[in-house]
């Protein structure tokens, strides 16, 4: 067994790692939580839910604080004390994990946890080692889920990965993967399947279920797009395939 297994093996002491960033979400984590909760406690296997407050200026916090009063054995906090973005937020959250799987979403309710099992059953089905979901029915305005479409096509025309939704942050990690997971720079995190692909890794993906956001607004504008698209060549270029 290699070193990187062995940590691995310790590192394992629950079955499933719920991870979940949080900047300004108060209004959504008391029925996101209810939801994840309701369908965890289905799989009858030990799992934590883990949220990370990324500097958060409502009251995430407070909330957070008092889910984990409630249930200090399931709900872990890590705090953040400024806002270093979604990237950094979810890295420090996959590296607070101690599950043999985690499971990335956001806060927002626009993922579904009622897909949590469809991820761990495809996982399981053809071992992979990352199983992301597809937001074939993405509910955003025309303009976001149309670039989304336009990024996803040349992501499949430049690179080996065949997979539709490579941004859906609704996702299904082993253990052997997490510390691969390329969360370097603030943005990065909309590249990963393609990162762990570069590496080697097998990438599965399942039709998910996307919602409108019911609660506060997107952390991001528009103006991203020109941004994503030079970080995308920047990817393939270090590993050099552009
Ligand atoms: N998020 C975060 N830090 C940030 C921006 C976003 O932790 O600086 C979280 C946010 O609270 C949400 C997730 O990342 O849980 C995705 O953000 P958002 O829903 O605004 O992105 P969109 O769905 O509009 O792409
Ligand atoms: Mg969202």
């Amino acid at each position: 067994m290699s070193d990187k297994q062995t940590q691995s093996k310790e590192a394992e002491i629950c079955q499933y790692s719920i991870v979940v960033p949080v900047y300004n979400e108060d209004d959504s984590l008391g029925p996101l939580l209810a939801e994840i909760l309701q369908v965890m406690t289905g799989l009858d296997k030990s799992f934590e839910v883990i949220f990370v407050n990324d500097g958060s200026t409502d009251d995430s916090l407070p909330t957070m604080k008092v889910f984990q009063q409630r249930s200090p054995d399931i709900i872990k906090i890590v705090d953040l004390p400024e806002r270093g973005g979604q990237t950094n937020a979810l890295r420090k959250g996959l590296d607070a994990t101690r599950g043999a799987i985690a499971i990335t979403l956001d806060a927002d309710l626009q993922n579904d946890p009622a897909d949590i099992p469809k991820l761990l059953k495809k996982m399981e089905e053809g071992d992979y080692d990352c199983v992301c979901g597809w937001r074939k029915n993405r509910q955003d305005t025309a303009l976001k889920a149309g670039l989304s479409k336009f990024g996803n096509i040349l992501q499949r025309m430049f690179s080996d990965l065949k997979i539709h939704d490579v941004s859906c942050t609704l996702r299904a990690y082993r253990r052997r993967c997490i510390a691969d997971v390329p969360l370097h720079w603030e943005g990065q995190h909309r590249f990963i399947p393609l990162g762990l692909s570069l590496q080697g890794y097998k990438i599965g993906e399942v039709v998910s279920n996307h919602r409108y956001r019911q609660y506060g607004q997107s952390k991001y504008t528009h103006g991203r797009i020109f941004r994503v698209m030079t970080d995308f060549f920047k990817v393939l270029e270090t590993k050099g395939k552009a």
